[in-house]
């Protein structure tokens, strides 16, 4: 078998393998991952469930179960949310591409439920960018 896919949280307690590449991504603009996640997106690269095992913090990794039945995954430690899965797309599970430390095959990219934004994640490419040492130095 190749080499997994390895994702963690923060803190690194909850460490999650996937031993198959991904399927697609989807840059999600859903309210529920908008607060999750508190971000204006949620970058999402989806897996068959049966290849992401959870290779370390099975304690840690607790479950909060939206109304609308989807489970989101997230550690108690350090808060980080790490999954996502749903009855809706059975045998699919998404791991959030920011926790994602090794490279990964390319795969088609969408964004879903885009007509989602609030006004104030609008427009977000025309923005003027910033860097250096304390991220406000303006970038040309
Ligand atoms: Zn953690
Ligand atoms: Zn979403």
């Amino acid at each position: 078998m190749q080499d997994p896919i390895r994702c963690h949280c923060l803190c690194g307690r909850v460490q999650l393998h996937a031993s198959q590449p991904p399927t697609n991504g989807a840059h999600c603009h859903c309210e529920n991952c908008r607060r999750a996640h508190g971000a204006a997106f949620v970058s999402w690269l989806c897996f068959d469930a049966d290849a992401v095992e959870v290779f370390a913090g099975e304690q840690e990794f607790a479950t909060y179960v939206t109304e609308t039945d989807a489970q989101r995954r997230f550690c108690t430690n350090c808060g980080t949310t790490l999954t996502f899965a749903s009855e809706r797309w059975p045998g699919s599970i998404d791991l959030a591409m920011a926790n994602i430390i090794d490279p990964v095959p390319e795969v088609e990219w969408r964004h879903t439920y885009a007509d989602r934004d609030p006004e104030w994640s609008k427009g977000l490419d025309g923005l003027k960018r910033c860097g250096g040492p304390d991220g406000m130095q303006p970038l040309p």
